[in-house]
């Protein structure tokens, strides 16, 4: 589930430390640091084993994900940071994969960012996990403020970006 609301964070699990994508305002937390699918479901898997009710994530906790109903999905490590997604400046975001499935050239990066581009490193996620691949000439051309793109980085970002895995960027 996609809502149109949707506010893309990405950072950290507070258990496990691997990066990973989710709704900001759905994602179950601990001391206020989001916890992955992955997690979530050994939790839970701990809870039942002791008759204890389980926790149950709002939907849509993980938007990104493969099952996206925010309920025990994969128990593998795939919610790290697993599809490249666009997120326009205004409305929801929306998974893109690259056309040939593998990583994307340079002319679908500029259709996407409606011209030339360049990479920005998002605050809390090493560059060699993912980037945001943003318009170079966001000023000029006087994009709107995109402000999902600007919370993740951490300094403004205007226009559609996409928040892209490194692996899809060659
Ligand atoms: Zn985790």
């Amino acid at each position: 589930m996609i809502r149109d609301e949707c506010m893309i964070g990405c950072g950290p699990c507070a258990v496990c430390k691997r990066f990973f994508t989710f709704d900001v305002d759905r994602v179950p937390s601990s001391h206020g640091e989001p916890i992955c699918r992955t997690c979530l479901a050994a939790v839970n898997r701990r809870k039942r084993s002791l008759g204890m009710p389980e926790w149950h994530p709002l939907p849509g906790a993980y938007p990104f994900d493969d099952g996206d109903d925010g309920t025990e999905g994969p128990t593998t490590p795939r919610d790290m940071i697993a599809h490249p997604i666009v997120i326009p400046a205004e409305g929801a975001p929306a998974i893109r994969m690259p056309a040939n499935g593998a990583d994307f050239t340079l002319e679908e990066l500029h259709a996407v960012c409606g011209g030339y581009i360049e990479t920005v490193r998002l605050a809390l996620v090493s560059p060699t996990v993912a980037l945001l691949v943003v318009n170079e000439e966001g000023m000029r051309l006087e994009l709107p403020l995109n402000p999902t793109a600007t919370r993740l980085a951490g300094q403004p970002i205007l226009g559609t970006v996409l928040l892209c895995p490194r692996r899809f960027l060659r």
